[in-house]
């Protein structure tokens, strides 16, 4: 049976999609866990001070699509 997976935008560990719990609001990017949500928005809360929206405006909704960083 077909089991996709994501990675952790923090960590890049595969997960299970059925097993996502943490993602950001979009779903865009999925996190492994509590803690690298908290690193994830954390580093965008910065980022926000810095003026970078990119983020906003890349919303690929592809699942498939490596985030390149
Ligand atoms: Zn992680």
């Amino acid at each position: 049976m077909f089991n996709p997976t994501m990675k952790c935008s923090e960590c890049l560990t595969d997960v299970n999609q059925l097993d996502i719990k943490y993602h950001t609001a979009d779903g865009s990017k999925i996190f492994c866990g509590p803690k690298c949500s908290l690193d994830f928005h954390q580093r965008k809360n910065n980022e926000k001070t810095n003026n970078n929206i990119k983020d906003f405006n890349n919303n690929n909704s592809n699942i498939t699509t490596s985030t390149s960083d």
